[in-house]
C-alpha cells in the first residue's frame, strides 16, 4: 500500500515543537549569575569558534543582553543555530569547571539561544562591515554554515564575498538537515539575513560549473573557498532498495523542513538504517509524524555507533527500539511496496569489520526503510571543477589545518568537505579561519583578535606580572561589559 499522512497538523505541532525550551529573562538572569567568569576560561577553548563565553554570560547577568548578542555573533555569525544543535554536553558546557566541581555546568547553549533570540526577534542590528572596503572580491562556493562563516567573516574584515549556492534556499545543513524539533528553518534563515546584512551577496540556485564556470569566477575574484559540503547519500547495495518506500533518511528529513507536515506520508513501521546522528533525527521524526514504531538497525555494537549519548538517550526515551549486530539483506516488497526486510546478525571479524553471521536470517515488516548510512565524498565534482586539487585517499580536499589553504594557493576550503563531516560549529570555525587566511593572502597583513575580557592580561596597564592593576581590570572590565 502506498503511504499516507497520519496526523492532522495540530497534532503535528504538539509533536514537533522544540525540545528545549527558551530560558525566560529571570532564568537566564539566574543561569548566567552562578558562572564564575573563569580566567582561561575553558569553555572558550572547547568552543571551535573561541566564543568569549564568561564575556557573554556576564553581560547577560547585567542586563546588556543586545551586548551579549554581539560577542557571540562576533565570533560565530551562526550563534542561533549552534545554540540550539551544538553538542554543547562534549563541548563548552563539558569543560565548564563546575562539572568538576560535582555542580551542573553552566547552561550555556540556552543562555546563547537567550542572548541570540533576543536580538533576532527585535530586528536589531549588533554587527556591522567596515565602511572602507579593500576592493577585494571573494568567491565563496556553498551556503552552509563554512560558506557563511567564511563569506561574514570576510566581510567584516572589507572584502567583497559572494556566495554560490546550486540549492534555492541558503544555510545548507541549518536550512534543510537538522531535526525540525531542534533547529526551526526560520531561525537559520535569519541568520542568512543577518550574513547580508554585512554586505554579502548571495546568489542562490546557481551550480558552479554549470550556470557560471571556474574560468569565470578566477577572472572575477582573488580567492575562492570551497564550501561544498558532501554529496549523495551513500547506498545500501542489497535487493529492492529502489523500491519508493526507500529513502534517503536526509531526504526525508528536508522534506519535513520544506513541506506541509500534514501532507507527508509517513510509515507505520518505520527502519533507519545506520547509527549516526542523522538515523537519530529520522527515526524520532518518524515517531513524531506518527509510526507505530521506528527501528534503528546497525551492524555494529551500541559502543560503536556514532551518534552522541545525548542522542541516543533521547531516541530511547521517545520509544525508538534498536537491533544493534543486524545489518539488512534485502528489501521485501508486495505489488511493488515495501514490506518489511530481510535482516541478518553480523559479528565483528578481527579486522573489525561486521560480517554477516551464516544461517542467521530472519524478517520483520516494515513498510518505510531510511538509509542514514553516510554520504558521499564530492570527488567527482572535485575533479571535474579543479582537476590539480589535491584530495585525501579518504575524498575530502586537503588543506593546512590552520589556514584552509589547498595546493592551489588562491582557493581555501573548509566545513564538511574537508572535515569529512563534523558539527555545524565546527565548519563555521573552520570558514573563519579561512576567512582571516584569505585575509592575510589578498593583502599581507594579519588581524589581531579583539581584546577578551576573559584574558585580560593586555598590555596597557599591566603590572610587572603580566597581570593588570586590579583598578584598571575593573576599569576594562566595566567597559568591556557594557559594549
Ligand atoms: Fe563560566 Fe563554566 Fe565557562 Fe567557567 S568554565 S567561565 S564557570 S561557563
Amino acid at each position: 500500500m502506498p503511504l499516507q499522512p497520519l496526523l492532522p497538523a495540530a497534532t503535528l505541532a504538539v509533536n514537533f515543537a522544540e525540545l528545549k525550551a527558551p530560558l525566560h529573562p529571570q532564568e537566564a538572569h539566574v543561569e548566567a549569575s552562578r558562572c564564575l567568569y573563569c580566567f582561561d576560561a575553558p569553555c572558550i577553548t572547547a568552543c571551535p569558534t573561541g566564543i568569549d563565553i564568561p564575556a557573554f554570560i556576564k553581560k547577560i547577568a547585567h542586563d546588556n543582553t543586545v551586548g551579549a548578542a554581539r560577542t557571540i555573533l562576533t565570533a560565530n555569525i551562526l550563534g542561533a543555530s549552534c545554540a540550539r544543535v551544538c553538542p554543547t554536553s562534549v563541548l563548552c558546557e563539558g569543560a565548564c569547571v563546575l562539572e568538576a566541581r560535582d555542580e551542573q555546568p553552566i547552561q550555556i547553549g540556552r543562555l546563547q539561544r537567550y542572548a541570540t533570540d533576543y536580538v533576532q526577534a527585535r530586528g536589531l542590528t549588533v554587527l556591522s562591515a567596515p565602511a572602507i572596503k579593500t576592493g577585494r572580491k571573494v568567491a565563496v562556493i556553498g551556503a552552509g554554515p563554512a560558506g557563511l562563516g567564511c563569506a561574514a567573516a570576510l566581510a567584516q574584515l572589507g572584502h567583497h564575498a559572494t556566495i554560490f549556492e546550486k540549492q534555492p534556499q541558503p544555510g545548507g545543513l541549518n536550512t534543510y538537515g537538522i531535526a525540525y524539533y531542534k533547529l526551526k528553518p526560520e531561525v537559520s534563515l535569519a541568520e542568512v539575513e543577518l550574513v547580508k546584512s554585512l554586505g554579502v551577496e548571495l546568489r542562490c540556485g546557481v551550480t558552479v560549473g554549470r550556470d557560471i564556470s571556474l574560468a569565470d569566477l578566477e577572472r572575477d575574484y582573488s580567492a575562492l573557498f570551497l564550501g561544498l559540503g558532501l554529496g549523495e547519500a551513500h547506498r545500501l547495495r542489497i535487493p529492492g532498495e529502489d523500491l519508493p518506500e526507500v529513502r534517503d533518511a536526509l531526504d526525508f528529513i528536508e522534506q519535513l523542513r520544506t513541506e506541509p507536515m500534514a501532507n507527508i506520508p509517513a510509515g507505520r513501521a518505520v527502519a533507519v538504517i545506520g547509527c549516526g546522528n542523522t538515523a537519530i533525527d529520522a527515526a524520532t521524526q518518524a515517531l513524531r509524524l506518527g509510526a507505530d514504531s521506528a527501528t534503528i538497525i546497525y551492524r555494529r555494537s551500541e559502543d560503536d555507533m556514532s551518534a552522541y549519548e545525548f542522542e541516543y538517550e533521547l531516541a530511547k526515551a521517545d520509544g525508538v527500539e534498536f537491533l544493534f549486530h543486524t545489518a539488512p539483506v534485502e528489501v521485501l516488497a508486495t505489488d511493488g511496496h515495501v514490506c518489511g526486510l530481510r535482516l541478518c546478525h553480523t559479528v565483528t571479524n578481527a579486522d573489525g569489520k561486521a560480517d554477516l553471521v551464516p544461517h542467521s536470517e530472519f524478517t520483520q515488516a516494515f513498510d518505510l526503510v531510511l538509509k542514514a548510512v553516510g554520504q558521499e565524498k564530492q570527488v567527482a565534482l572535485l575533479k571535474q571543477l579543479f582537476p590539480t586539487l589535491a584530495v585525501t585517499t579518504r575524498g575530502a580536499i586537503q588543506r593546512d589545518p590552520l589556514t584552509g589553504q589547498t595546493n592551489l594557493p588562491h582557493i581555501f576550503t573548509g566545513g564538511d568537505c574537508a572535515n569529512g563531516g563534523r558539527e555545524v560549529v565546527n565548519a563555521v570555525g573552520e570558514g573563519k579561519k579561512a576567512a582571516h587566511a584569505i585575509n592575510q593572502f589578498l593583502t599581507g597583513t594579519t588581524v589581531t583578535p579583539p581584546i577578551q575580557p576573559s584574558r585580560l592580561g593586555a598590555p596597557s596597564g599591566a603590572t610587572g606580572s603580566g597581570l593588570l592593576h586590579p583598578i584598571r581590570a575593573h576599569e576594562l572590565a566595566a567597559a568591556l561589559i557594557k559594549s
